[in-house]
């Protein structure tokens, strides 16, 4: 399963970034993710529930925030979405369009309890 892997690597980079002795402190992780990520922040949730138990992040626990696709457009400049995430303007039908957000997925904060 594709999240539970996501989940494993979200695990790791916790423990890169926080010294050991404070893992079990670890509160909150904070995510960003891309509604054209192609993860299931549900399914994330889940599997991170499942897999901490036996990690040294037994303590913590996800918050997930959902950021919409967003497109940016060179031809008539605005910024819009569409809900099929293909890089058309929603506006004016051009292709020639830039990803703003929405497709990736960042950790953005990691809270410890002090
Ligand atoms: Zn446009």
């Amino acid at each position: 399963m594709h999240e539970l892997s996501i989940a494993q690597n979200i695990i790791e980079i916790v423990k890169d970034y926080v010294p050991e002795k404070d893992y079990k402190d670890v509160k909150s992780i904070m995510l960003k993710i891309g509604e054209m990520s192609g993860i299931v922040a549900d399914s994330l949730e889940f599997c991170f529930e499942a897999i901490k138990i036996d990690t040294p992040l037994s303590n913590s626990k996800l918050v997930i925030e959902k950021i919409p696709f967003m497109l940016f457009c060179n031809k008539c400049k605005s910024e819009t979405s569409n809900t099929f995430g293909v890089r058309i303007c929603d506006k004016c039908g051009e292709t020639d369009t830039y990803v703003v957000s929405g497709t990736d997925m960042k950790i953005t904060e990691i809270e410890l309890d002090s």
